[in-house]
């Protein structure tokens, strides 16, 4: 009888697996075509000033509007991405399209102090990110300091050296480097010392339970130290309620993005949200 059921569930596995295959292979067909057919979009989620919770800046976060699936979470698609290399156009896009979205923000005088906008580990392959960024602030006309870019430990323990000299060279632009998903991987003490990173994000996962759980408080209240220490500023992620905005501004945190404030938003509604908007 045990037999049997491990049979079954044999059978079942196996179904489940080529469910996922097809539907990967799917997404991978389909993604190929997304930038060409225009289904790729950009959202804007504000980050505030923790104490004042007035608006510092935005995370460019990316959207696939897909004709029959609907808005597709990045969760679905940019680990395809990533796998087959389509994240370098796809990434490219990105990078480009943000900064002339925040440039014109700028000319229009809304208050942006910076756009903040997430690489992945293929594009640290080899040295074209330099030339990318270089490309894209000059093409916009978006001022160095305006741009932030968020690497995650899993981006860069792959080639590190290379990523190291790549990331110092822009970083000499005066673009800012943002340490994402801080605590989320093995070995984040180490890389604050190989990277240098000009402020650092508490992971939403420690947010979520800082105010229930005393180990989740003590790994925000180390990481603001320990940023702080290098110079680095610290924004705590995915902040739901008032209490946990204000024990992270209590700690020190100096700015807070979450859906306390707002969603990601598409740019009509985000660019109404800015300050010196008119109407
Ligand atoms: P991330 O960079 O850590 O982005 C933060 C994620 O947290 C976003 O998910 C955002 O919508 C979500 N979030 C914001 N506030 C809250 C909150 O209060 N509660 C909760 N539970 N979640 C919140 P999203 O937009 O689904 O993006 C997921 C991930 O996809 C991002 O994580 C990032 O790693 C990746 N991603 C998104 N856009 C890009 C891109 O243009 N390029 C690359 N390489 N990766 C991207
Ligand atoms: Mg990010
Ligand atoms: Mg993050
Ligand atoms: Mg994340």
């Amino acid at each position: 009888q045990a037999k049997a059921s491990g049979k079954a569930c044999y059978h079942f596995y196996n179904r489940e697996m080529n469910l996922r295959a097809t539907r990967r292979l799917e997404i991978e067909r389909e993604l190929r075509h997304a930038l060409e057919r225009n289904q790729l979009t950009l959202y804007y989620q504000p980050i505030v000033n923790a104490v004042t919770a007035t608006l510092e800046g935005c995370e460019v976060l990316l959207r696939w509007q897909h004709p029959d699936r609907g808005l597709v979470s990045p969760a679905h698609f940019i680990p395809v991405a990533e796998e087959t290399g389509l994240i370098v156009p796809i990434g490219e896009w990105v990078l480009r399209q943000a900064c002339k979205q925040a440039q014109k923000w700028r000319t229009a005088g809304l208050g942006l102090n910076f756009i903040s906008v997430n690489i992945s580990a293929n594009q640290l392959r080899g040295h074209s990110l330099v030339s990318l960024v270089r490309g894209a602030l000059e093409e916009s006309q978006l001022p160095p300091g305006a741009l932030e870019l968020e690497l995650t430990e899993g981006s860069l323990l792959p080639n590190t050296l290379t990523a190291r000299d790549v990331l110092e060279e822009i970083r000499a632009m005066g673009v800012r480097l943002v340490a994402d998903d801080f605590g989320t991987g093995y070995s984040s003490l180490s890389y604050l010392k190989i990277f240098r990173f000009d402020k650092i994000k508490i992971d939403c996962q420690f947010v979520r339970d800082m105010l229930e759980d005393a180990g989740d408080a003590a790994i925000a209240r180390a990481t603001i130290a320990m940023a702080h220490a290098f110079d680095a500023k610290v924004v705590g992620e995915g902040v739901e309620t008032p209490r946990q905005a204000e024990e992270l501004a209590r700690y020190g945190c100096d700015q807070l993005q979450g859906y306390l404030f707002d969603k990601p938003l598409p740019e009509p509604e985000f660019s109404q949200r800015l300050p010196g908007q008119r109407g």
